[in-house]
């Protein structure tokens, strides 16, 4: 079932289809454009699961398709800004390149964003991301540790101990597991029909690398190119088949007991801000119970 209702700066909700009408308040929260842009991003009539569905934890898919939900139009301003970009991308796609083509297979389908000389003479498998920069550091590997400054302590609790600094080093894990198995699969869905792809880099802009955080964590670019290794096709296949069996068992029982992971629910932060159908998952019910207690 779709995004119904649209949630007001307020907090309260409405009708999509009467915000569009005539907003209640004395002033729209935003262009009547841009809101029917939002409403028009919202509902995808794609029947089979997508990639990007499946990536999602299992009981968030099933409620996003089988509930009405209600959604914060300036948090969904971000996912339109995708959009944005890769409708500026694709007037400049040459006839060496393909973009935007939706494929399928028998477990899923996905539409993949660029492919073909897109960096250089090799086929490239290329995606567009609009991240944090919070995504960023963690995607890049970047990570902070103590280094001894050579000074010692000469007051204090800490008389005597070694003075430390902290410095950033970038080998650490890049967490970008879910980009790596989202464009593994679209490269076999490219391979599967004879395209023969060399590489696979994903185009990051950070949208928040005007702010003073972006730059306490290390991120000295607005732009990254992030390369992604290929993992095995046995591995994948076998990951999204086995998500996509758990998500039609779930509805076409019209129940499921399987809670988001841990790093689907990205470790409940997703939960707490940012899921949508929140408020119908018996996970993130309890979770925001418990976040009113402690408050
Ligand atoms: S324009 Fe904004 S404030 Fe007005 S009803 Fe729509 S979402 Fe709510
Ligand atoms: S609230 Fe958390 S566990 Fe529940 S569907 Fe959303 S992300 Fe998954």
């Amino acid at each position: 079932m779709p995004a119904t209702k649209f949630i007001c700066p307020t907090g309260q909700k409405i009708e999509i289809s009467k915000c569009l009408q005539k907003c209640p308040y004395s002033k729209r929260c935003m262009f009547l454009p841009t809101l029917r842009a939002v409403a028009a991003s919202l509902n995808r009539n794609i029947e089979q699961p997508t990639v990007t569905e499946l990536l999602s934890g299992t009981m968030e898919t099933f409620l996003r398709k089988t509930t009405d939900y209600a959604v914060d139009p300036i948090k969904q301003l971000y996912a339109l800004h995708g959009s944005a970009v890769h409708t500026l991308n694709e007037n400049h796609v040459d006839e060496n390149m393909l973009s935007e083509q939706r494929l399928s297979d028998e477990i899923t389908s996905g539409k993949f964003d660029l492919y073909g000389k897109i960096l250089d003479k090799e086929n490239t498998l290329g995606d567009y991301k609009i991240t944090s920069s919070y995504k960023l550091m963690k995607a890049l590997g970047f990570y902070k540790v103590d280094v001894p400054t050579g000074e010692v302590y000469k007051t204090g609790s800490k008389k005597g101990q070694p003075k430390t600094k902290k410095e950033w080093r970038t080998d650490g894990v890049k967490h970008i597991l879910d980009w790596a198995i989202q464009l593994n699969y679209y490269r076999i869905l490219l391979e599967e029909r004879g395209y023969k792809v060399n590489r696979m880099e994903i185009q990051a802009l950070c949208r928040d690398f005007n702010l003073r955080i972006a730059t306490e964590r290390n991120i000295t670019s607005p732009i990254y190119l992030i390369h992604i290794n290929k993992i095995s096709d046995h591995w994948i296949k076998l990951y999204m088949k086995t998500k996509a069996k758990r998500l039609q068992k779930a509805l076409e029982t019209g129940k499921t007991s399987h809670i988001c992971s841990d790093k689907e629910r990205w470790q409940d932060r997703k939960c707490k801000d940012y899921c949508v159908v929140a408020e119908k998952c018996p996970y993130g019910k309890q979770f925001k119970q418990t976040l009113i207690k402690i408050a």
